[in-house]
């Protein structure tokens, strides 16, 4: 059978192009691309292995060989894993598979300077080997095929590849590049052992290289005493990389540049982790876990439903990606692995749902994974990357891990009024520390976005005494989570949007009798509230500690029995709950409010009225039922008061809101 010519997919021939012609300061990452696929392609068939073991008993010591040949300018890479048939063959190396490489190409800019700098931070595949090679032929036998369906791939990377079947003796994969003439330092065993140090030390399967070793020969009899005989030069695979799973490795031998690149490479990120743990449990339940916290938030990251975070090994053999089961949503942005010898070999899904081990693993994960969190609070630069990326998504916590609440509580930043600017950098225990000695409760306020929250009029009352609040103003997450903040360090938590907010001992006794004495002695102007708004409003008050406001609204805690955090969720789940009503608070200080009191024509005095109402309506909801309504009231009111010039204005409306 002749091999047939087939045309790579068009965003090979550009990746092709790209790489054979304009990268030249990192050429060796060739080597780290075809060995990590080489070690995939064992892993893959280990796996398969554990249930159909008749597949590698020919040859049942996974390998990784490189042997460079200077006479004919070819350098060998060549596993004995999974292998490929022909179609695999034309699918996986005709096309962009996936991963790493399809990430690269999103990435390619045009500018080839730009571009080639990307090549160090992605995995570009298989593809890489054209960097340094002319020519590159694979020859491969999958583990399930005959030696006649053997493969032979070649291609000259320029825009079309020929592919046969042939026979093959061995199942695996052997890549044959043809060296560059000004790559021929890739044909030095030195070069290929730093480049194989470099990338592959964590790579679990060994990596051989063909190199020259020195052997003493046995010492002759009757030879001299210090008479050296000779070594003999002979040529072996040795092998190079640790081929130790790097978890598998005491913590402490492991570099920090070993834990980035084992990262790098096993998650498919091209940029350092913020951090790491590390941890062996030895005893009757065994288990490591290695967990990073990535730098970047991945573009899914709000789907919750987008937990791919951690593999699984059972005795350092992988057994699967994306196993939700260890960890919980709310820190689906931590990636890492978890080895157990406490699950069966040939573990499945299912199987893993019901398991005890699982929900123990899984608990032992979330304390790992927040006690590295803890940690890395510590360091502030580092942790407010980690606030922008991932607090949103571990506030989650609050509702859905009631039993770590106070640990991710602590974890999580807001906005208060103690910083004048909209970044969530305040903990809870600094919130503490700078609370007065009366001050009891923790106080916080939830609002649509950050505008609303800071110009609140219920925050009025509350920077009058000095207390600090918090801004809870990330929708919808903090609508959701108001309603599971309860306590914390024994601390209640208060919302200020509330109606006879508890101040506890900042409130004295004479502060109380005042309060009282303000409602009486405000009686009328209440009374004239209540009947001119009637069932607009739940009730009318005399507010303290409004000062800038003339009014603002509260709820009352029997506000139609739904807070304004369910009726949020309520609204996004498209559910109408009846309509709500507020508490009207006065300031009877205010010259507005004064003007208004100071109407005796009860219908105008309505107008008034209904302006004030609106107007604390607008600046707590940020909208009205009946905007138009507003808008003539407000005209009509400008007109009347002489706002507006005398003569007939050419424009009313918009200009003369302006006025
Ligand atoms: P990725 O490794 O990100 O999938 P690559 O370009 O490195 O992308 O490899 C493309 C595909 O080719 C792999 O997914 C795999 O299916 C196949 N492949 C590459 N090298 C080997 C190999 N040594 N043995 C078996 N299959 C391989
Ligand atoms: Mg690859």
């Amino acid at each position: 059978m002749s091999a047939t010519v087939h045309g790579f997919q068009t965003e090979v021939t550009k990746l092709l192009n790209l790489l054979a012609h304009s990268l030249y300061s990192n050429k060796e990452v060739f080597l780290r691309e075809l060995i990590s696929n080489a070690s995939d392609a064992i892993d893959k068939l280990h796996f398969l292995s554990l249930t159909n073991p008749d597949l590698i008993k020919d040859d049942p010591q996974f390998k990784i060989r490189v042997r460079a040949d200077k006479d004919t300018n070819t350098l060998t890479i060549q596993d004995n894993g999974l292998g490929m048939t022909l179609a695999e063959a034309n699918a996986n190396l005709g096309t962009i598979a996936k991963s790493g490489t399809e990430e690269f190409v999103k990435n390619l800019s045009g500018d080839q300077a730009k571009d080639s700098q990307l090549i160090g931070q992605f995995g570009v595949g298989f593809y890489s080997s054209f960097i340094v090679a002319d020519q590159v032929t694979v020859i491969s036998r999958s583990a399930t095929a005959s030696a006649e369906e053997g493969v032979r791939w070649s291609s000259t990377g320029n825009g079309t590849f020929e592919s046969e079947n042939t026979t093959v003796a061995e199942r695996g994969t052997k890549i044959i590049l043809h060296i560059k003439d000004d790559c021929k330092d890739f044909l030095d065993t030195w070069t290929l052992r730093q480049a194989i140090n470099k990338y592959s030390d964590h790579i679990s399967t060994p990596v051989e290289l063909y190199d020259v070793v020195y052997e003493e020969d046995e010492k002759a009899e009757g030879q001299e005493e210090g008479k050296e005989s000779e070594p003999k030069q002979t040529h072996k695979f040795v092998q190079v990389n640790n081929a130790q799973a790097l978890w598998t490795r005491n913590p402490k031998d492991v570099s920090d540049e070993d834990y980035k690149s084992f990262y790098k490479h096993s998650f498919n990120d091209y940029v350092d982790p913020l951090t790491w743990t590390h941890n062996k449990v030895e005893g009757e339940f065994e288990y490591t876990s290695l967990l990073y916290i990535p730098s970047m938030a991945p573009m899914n990251l709000m789907m919750r439903d987008h937990n791919n975070s951690i593999k699984l090994y059972v005795q350092r053999v992988f057994i699967m990606d994306e196993s939700e089961q260890f960890i919980p949503a709310y820190l689906r942005f931590v990636r890492g692995l978890v080895d157990t010898n406490a699950l069966p070999l040939n573990v499945s899904r299912e199987l893993l749902q019901e398991s005890k081990v699982t929900r123990k693993l899984k608990s032992a994960i979330t304390k790992r994974a927040l006690n590295m969190i803890e940690k890395l609070s510590a360091d502030k630069d580092q942790y407010a990357k980690f606030v922008a990326s991932f607090n949103d998504v571990l506030k989650e916590g609050i509702s859905d891990d009631r039993d770590n609440q106070e640990k991710i509580l602590k974890l999580v930043r807001f906005a208060s009024t103690h910083d004048t600017n909209i970044v969530c950098n305040v903990s809870l225990d600094d919130y503490i520390s700078r609370m007065s000695e009366k001050q009891k409760n923790i106080y916080y306020l939830c609002a649509d976005d950050y505008d609303k929250a800071v110009n609140s009029p219920n925050l009025e009352r509350l920077k009058a005494k000095g207390i600090e609040v918090l801004l809870l103003w990330k929708q919808p997450i903090d609508s959701w989570i108001c309603s599971y903040l309860n306590e914390y360090q024994g601390k209640k938590f208060i919302s200020a949007n509330a109606a006879d907010l508890d101040l506890g001992d900042l409130e004295d006794e004479q502060d109380k009798a005042k309060r009282e004495q303000t409602q009486k002695e405000h009686e009328d102007l209440i009374k004239r509230f209540k009947e001119a708004l009637g069932s607009e409003v739940e009730d009318v008050k005399v507010a303290d500690g409004l000062s800038e406001s003339p009014a603002c609204l509260v709820q009352s805690a029997a506000n139609s029995g739904f807070s304004q955090q369910m009726r949020f969720i309520a609204k996004m789940q498209g559910t109408e709950l009846p309509a709500e009503k507020f508490i009207l608070e006065l300031n009877p200080a205010h010259a507005l409010v004064k003007q208004a009191y100071a109407e005796p024509n009860e219908s105008l005095f309505k107008d008034w009225a209904n302006l004030i109402f609106m107007q604390a309506t607008l600046s707590d909801q940020g909208t009205l039922k009946n905007p138009r309504e507003f808008v003539t009231l407000m005209n009509r009111m400008l007109l009347k008061s002489g706002a507006a010039p005398e003569t007939e204005p050419t424009h009313q409306g918009d200009s003369s809101l302006e006025a």
